[in-house]
């Protein structure tokens, strides 16, 4: 490994360091070092997050905004801070416009039934695009369904890039949203998210941004991207699962009416009528997972101290690397090749289906996704069942692709 270290021309990224930060990397899977080239289902944690949890609880554990006492108020301050962390990560205006919800998947239902239900009516249109993973597009499905309103979609090229002059195209006056992914989880695509708001914004649309395959690539601007809401999930990001955000617009998240009733959300209760708390809180009903809130805040520190333009330069190193590598193969088809991209290496290998390839890898102690990954529509797009998936994060390194393509030889041979 420290060889490839020495190969990696990532200056600034001491990645054999980062790689002691990650407890899990020094694991064995069937007798061999793990290599973990599944990030984009799942990050690994930072030693740094999995104390920032335990400390939460060993010495700090309460409910928050609740109690009087000061244990209380301690819990209350670390998830805070925790929002306060996230805001200044998306370079949001305002800690109040970020909402804790489970995940990304949370936040994007919960903009479909709450703006959504509120502004789209029978004969309208939401517009996504060719490359959404399934929740960006089955809660609009849902919202069509119990409005009688339409999905439309943009198309992409052979490449996995969106074509912007067809999406511009499908933008009608019955456009009520545009909901579109920063990063194509199953291409690797990254979308035009900057033209897509300003598209947008000329016909007075909002537009959603899923970003669950880009946080872990780099710092987000919201408001350099314009948009309107943006959801991501905590687990992608080197965090705790149970935790993610959305990002929404003060004025938008003041007009959208409560998602879910509860605790937490409500200002006044009695039986004749009830009242709302003030954003973010009119969204967060329940106790939520606090300690999470607290690791994602820890992950961010993290991040920002490892630094986003390293991680930049790295990810884009090991994705050539990587892209080299695997165009060599004969009989490997490279699935997504957009001049944007990043992170993901997606294939199909001639006479192998995705799953036996991934079975195989696994022996050899590669982790990697094999499937649908839970975006069908680009499977059908690209006329394939599967494909075979391997993701890369800061702490992956060229010597783990080098033993994944040695892999794939591997399992050409004993298929042919
Ligand atoms: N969108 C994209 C692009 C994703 O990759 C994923 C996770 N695979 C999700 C949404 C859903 O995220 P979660 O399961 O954390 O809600």
């Amino acid at each position: 490994m420290s060889a490839a270290n020495e190969q990696t021309p990532a200056a600034g990224l001491d990645v054999e360091r980062i790689r002691r930060d990650f407890p899990i990397l020094a694991e064995q899977s069937h007798g061999h070092p793990l290599v973990f080239l599944d990030s984009a289902a799942s990050a690994q944690k930072p030693q740094q997050v999995i104390d920032a949890m335990s400390e939460f609880y060993s010495h700090d554990y309460a409910n928050i905004h609740r109690g009087v006492y000061e244990l209380s108020q301690r819990a209350t301050d670390a998830f805070e801070a925790a929002r306060e962390k996230v805001r200044a990560f998306l370079n949001a205006g305002e800690a109040r416009e970020i909402v804790f919800v489970r995940g990304t998947t949370e936040a994007i239902n919960l903009v479909a039934m709450t703006h959504g239900r509120k502004h789209v009516g029978a004969g309208d249109e939401i517009l996504i695009t060719a490359m959404e993973h399934h929740s960006n597009i089955v809660p609009w499905q849902l919202l069509c369904e119990d409005r009688g309103a339409n999905l439309v979609v943009a198309p992409i090229d052979d490449r996995g890039a969106l074509l912007l002059d067809e999406f511009e195209k499908r933008l009608s006056p019955r456009t009520r949203m545009v909901a579109v992914t920063h990063v194509s989880n199953a291409l690797g695509s990254v979308n035009p998210v900057r033209e897509i708001t300003r598209l947008a914004h000329e016909r007075g649309v909002p537009v959603l941004v899923d970003g669950a395959q880009a946080v872990p690539h780099g710092r987000i601007d919201v408001r350099e991207l314009d948009c309107d809401f943006y959801a991501f999930s905590s687990h992608k990001l080197f965090g705790p699962t149970g935790i993610g955000v959305l990002y929404g617009r003060s004025e938008l998240l003041e007009s959208m009416p409560p998602y879910q009733g509860g605790g937490e959300m409500i200002l006044t209760v009695s039986f004749e009528k009830s009242t709302w708390a003030e954003i973010p809180h009119k969204f967060e009903a329940g106790t939520p997972d606090i300690a999470a809130a607290i690791g994602l805040g820890a992950a961010i520190d993290y991040l920002g101290e490892v630094g986003f333009d390293h991680i930049a330069v790295h990810e884009r190193d090991l994705l050539e690397y990587g892209t080299a590598l695997l165009d060599a193969i004969p009989g490997l088809r490279m699935i997504g090749t957009a001049a944007d991209k990043a992170a993901v290496l997606s294939f199909v290998l001639d006479g192998v289906h995705p799953h036996d390839v991934g079975t195989i890898l696994d022996q050899e102690g590669i982790a990697v996704r094999t499937g649908h990954h839970c975006a069908q529509p680009v499977m059908d797009r690209f006329e394939v069942p599967a494909t075979t998936r391997a993701s890369v994060a800061l702490y992956s390194t060229r010597a783990e692709l080098d033993a994944l393509a040695r892999a794939i030889l591997k399992t050409q041979e004993i298929f042919t």
